[in-house]
């Protein structure tokens, strides 16, 4: 059975701490931001309301796409430590490096991802 070298797992570790550490800043950034709209109601125009509605909801979106993604970081760095990172969460087989190397925070291999995302 294959494995992911000590080497590999470090650089992956890594790269996920980083990801989460980034992901804590940009949401507590990102916080401010979506909270601007009901601060500045009586203030702005109609128009510029508008505008920051739009605004404010795509800070929550990305907001959302952010906290998911930070959500699976969490969960690949918990694999990390008790020692199941690397391996589909569905066939159980071993995610390829390269893979994870684009994407740590991975949860399935590659075909299972494809399938997963044809039934959506
Ligand atoms: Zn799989």
């Amino acid at each position: 059975m294959e494995e992911l070298d000590t080497k590999t797992l470090s650089t992956l570790r890594n790269l996920l701490l980083k990801m989460e550490k980034d992901l804590d800043e940009q949401l507590s950034i990102s916080k401010s931001a979506a909270g601007i709209v009901t601060l500045d109601q009586t203030s702005v125009g109609r128009v510029s309301r508008i505008d920051a509605m739009q605004q404010q909801s795509m800070a929550v979106s990305t907001r959302e796409k952010s906290r998911r993604r930070l959500k699976n970081v969490k969960q690949a760095i918990n694999s990390m430590n008790s020692g199941d990172y690397g391996y589909c969460k569905k066939c159980d087989e071993l995610i390829s490096t390269p893979r994870l190397m684009a994407q740590p925070e991975a949860k399935f291999c590659l075909s299972c991802q494809d399938q997963s995302d044809r039934q959506q």
